[in-house]
């Protein structure tokens, strides 16, 4: 048994430890987007201080970036309620005021996992089985690019086994809302958009006055994306190869795992990840002032945060349990589970972005712990809805503080109260001009 001194000891280390360990997987400052030479129209992305490449300064109305844009104004209360009928009530489902509006959540796989898939595979069965069905004349999606596998390539798919080839997750922007005007002019009026939540954002702004007869949405969270190029510095510090890496993803069980060509597998826990050797501008300003982590938006969004090492379903209206029901042969369900407390982590979390250096974290945790603290996280650390509780909190946070760092100028655009309301309890409120 450990004594009293001993006792506070430890938990004084652990509280810094913990601090530090979950500042490790994050954006920290203002990075240029990737000019992509090959992309679905021919022509150029202009260039803004913040945007994602969406796609829609591509198309032949670039004007409308003004309206359909996350990092302009973003009203995502209106948009909620056109797309769901209602916006996020934490009355209704306390879990409402971290993923937005649902009907139902589940922890979920494919009874088959697909290979290639990031997880089992359920975004682009969904994909697939919508063509197969006639539900949709064509799907908007990305796959890997022929010269660099991790660089999104968007592309439209009418042939249903051609979805296989979009498994896997690609980091990187993908303009793959200027595939919109392609698919309407060659016909399509049934269409399902696989995407990320910037992407959708502006999807959904624009969607009423695309004319189309059905709209599916099949969205994963996102979070600290980066240019691929910037990607490729990442993988470059993890392996002596990393041109033989095939897979890489930042499961809930706090290791990063990644997949060789010649079949190897290897867990790196985050704590031993050399994020302290990432150049300052790693990533920009957008991804790490993001606000909507789980894709509310979409009409379902497949993710993995509340899995515990399986996938997370959100299914957020009619369309939504219509797409989950296209795989009910093959999906097997087991209930979301939530253990662990997040405010300790959250709290740890704000004082590292706070006492940041132009945005990098502090590397203080002396090398000894690390393997100690590492082995530990995954046993006493927040788990299953929780745990993605804690991501998503930690997320408004860092918005908050980033974008009062950076663009204080833009705080009372960007910032939606949903992002307010959950920073509000660690003592972030919106100031008079905010
Ligand atoms: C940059 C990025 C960050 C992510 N971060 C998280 C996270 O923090 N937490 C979480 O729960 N989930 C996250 N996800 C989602 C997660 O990685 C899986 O994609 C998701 O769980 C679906 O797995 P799956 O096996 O069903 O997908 P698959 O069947 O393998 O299909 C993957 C689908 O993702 C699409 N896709 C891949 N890369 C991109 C891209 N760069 N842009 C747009 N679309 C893309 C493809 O079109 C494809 O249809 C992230 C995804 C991306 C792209
Ligand atoms: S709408 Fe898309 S293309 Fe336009 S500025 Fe925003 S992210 Fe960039
Ligand atoms: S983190 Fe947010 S802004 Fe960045 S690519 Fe993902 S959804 Fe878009």
């Amino acid at each position: 048994m450990l004594s009293l001194p001993q006792h506070i000891k430890t938990l004084f280390l652990l509280h810094i430890i913990m601090s530090i360990f979950f500042d490790i997987h994050k954006p920290y400052s203002v990075g240029m987007l990737d000019k992509l030479t090959d992309h679905p129209t021919g022509t150029d992305a202009p260039h803004r201080a913040m945007c994602t490449d969406c796609g829609i300064s591509r198309t032949s109305k670039p004007e409308r970036c003004g309206k359909a844009c996350q990092f302009i104004k973003p009203n995502y209360p209106k948009l909620e309620k056109q797309v769901h009928g209602r916006i996020r009530n934490a009355s209704l489902q306390p879990d409402e005021a971290f993923f937005g509006p649902f009907l139902s959540m589940h922890r979920a796989g494919l009874k088959r996992h697909r290979e290639g898939a990031q997880w089992t595979g359920i975004t682009s069965e969904i994909g697939k089985r919508l063509l197969e069905s006639g539900k949709v004349d064509a799907v908007i999606a990305v796959k890997p690019h022929e010269l660099d596998r991790w660089k999104p390539q968007p592309v439209l798919v009418t042939d249903p086994e051609e979805m296989k080839h979009c498994r896997g997750m690609r980091m990187g922007y993908a303009p793959s809302l200027a595939l919109l005007e392609p698919a309407i002019e060659a016909g399509h009026k049934r269409i399902a958009f696989i995407g990320i939540p910037c992407q959708v954002y502006a999807l959904r702004s624009l969607e009423k006055e695309l004319g189309l007869e059905r709209l599916y949405v099949i969205g994963t969270p996102c979070s600290d994306n980066t240019t691929t190029a910037n990607f490729h510095q990442f993988l470059a510090l993890l392996s002596e190869q990393p041109e033989t890496i095939n897979y890489l993803e930042f499961r809930a069980d706090y290791k990063v795992e990644l997949r060789f060509d010649d079949g190897r597998r290897q867990e790196i826990p985050f704590l031993k990840l050399p994020i302290s050797k990432l150049p300052g501008d790693f990533f920009p300003l957008t991804c790490q002032t993001c606000v909507d982590y789980t894709n509310s938006l979409a009409d379902i969004t497949v993710g993995y945060m509340a899995g515990e090492g399986d996938q997370w379903l959100i299914v957020r209206n009619e369309r939504g349990a219509e797409l989950l029901a296209l795989l009910n042969d093959d999906l097997e369900t087991k209930p979301l589970r939530s253990s662990g407390k997040r405010r300790k982590h959250v709290e740890g979390f704000k004082a590292n972005v706070e006492n940041s250096v132009n945005g990098l974290p502090l590397r203080t945790m002396p090398e000894f712990v690390r393997p100690i603290v590492a082995w530990l996280m995954p046993k006493i650390g927040p788990k299953g809805l929780e745990f993605a509780r804690t991501r998503v909190e930690m997320k408004a946070v860092e918005t908050i503080l980033h974008l009062r760092r950076k663009q204080p100028a833009k705080v009372k655009n960007l910032v939606p109260e949903h992002v307010w309301n959950l920073a509000e309890s660690y003592g972030l409120s919106k100031s008079d001009h905010e």
